[in-house]
């Protein structure tokens, strides 16, 4: 197999309410009386090369964002802290990459803080990968008029000139390269399960798992659309954590979950590589 290595790029921080993340059973129940817990969530962005191609995990949030979220969404989470750099246009430039550069943008799902981006690669011939199940959902809401209350705009997916593949389930997009299907967190939920020369197998988890605590306590987010979905979700990871002896990369955490094992210095590590200091090969 030809060398794969995987950048792992930070576009700022929003700042929300912790239980936002982690809610125990409060699933869909929101006290906003309650003394909050504020968290710095990381906004992350992936450029995967592979020797067929490149391609692009989430898209992260639209520069734009403030003319284009609804007053609640501003209200409960601030990415004003953003700084020119760090937004994903500018983290593109600072790899000297344009979107025509991609062959693949694999969207975990389309919340808007993952898939703001996408719009930058309509007219490309980037195929967007997105599963079956996400764009019947974000269909059903629109239909609905509900998609604004639930994280989703239309101006992120919704763009003329982006070429969808629809995927259905687990399969490889490129040798090494898999689509694994975690639904709960929204209808079509997926990560990639990625074999690396060195640093052995990786797991992107999208928001399957918001943070390294949601895989130890079990404790999904507030927005997970379906707990029960959820929580297969996580046994599924669990097995192939066991199974392939993977670290696993959460949402919006620089805290990896990983095995401990002596015989292998990245299992050591329990803090996201971030480029431009490092990648992973
Ligand atoms: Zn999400």
């Amino acid at each position: 197999m030809g060398k794969i290595t995987i950048k792992a790029l930070q576009c700022g921080t929003f700042g929300l309410d912790r239980d936002a993340l982690l809610a125990g059973a409060q699933l869909n129940v929101y006290n906003k009386n309650k003394q909050r817990e504020w968290y710095n969530c990381p906004s992350f962005t992936y450029v995967i090369d592979h020797p067929d191609g490149k391609m692009l995990f989430d898209a992260s949030i639209w520069r734009g964002w403030q003319k284009e979220w609804p007053q609640e969404w501003i209200d409960t989470t601030d990415y004003t802290n953003a700084s020119d750099e760090e937004y994903f246009e500018a983290r593109l430039k600072q790899l000297k990459l344009e979107p025509s550069d991609f062959k693949y943008v694999f969207l975990s799902h389309l919340h808007s803080d993952h898939a703001g981006n996408a719009r930058l690669f309509a007219g490309t011939d980037a195929k967007i990968l997105v599963h079956e199940k996400e764009l019947t959902g974000v269909a059903q809401l629109e239909a609905d008029g509900k998609n604004a209350h639930n994280f989703f705009l239309s101006s992120d997916y919704s763009v003329s000139g982006l070429k969808y593949t629809t995927l259905y389930g687990d399969q490889e997009i490129m040798k090494g390269i898999r689509a694994i299907s975690l639904p709960g967190h929204t209808w079509g939920t997926m990560g990639l399960m990625i074999e690396l020369e060195h640093c052995g197998t990786i797991i992107l988890s999208g928001d399957s798992l918001y943070l390294a605590d949601s895989y130890h306590t079990g404790n999904g987010a507030m927005i997970d659309n379906n707990r029960d979905e959820w929580r297969q979700s996580l046994n599924k990871i669990k097995l192939l954590q066991k199974a392939y002896d993977a670290m696993i990369i959460p949402g919006h955490d620089h805290n990896v979950i990983h095995h401990k094992c002596s015989c292998h210095p990245l299992r050591e590590e329990s803090k996201l590589r971030l480029w431009p200091d490092s990648l992973y090969d």
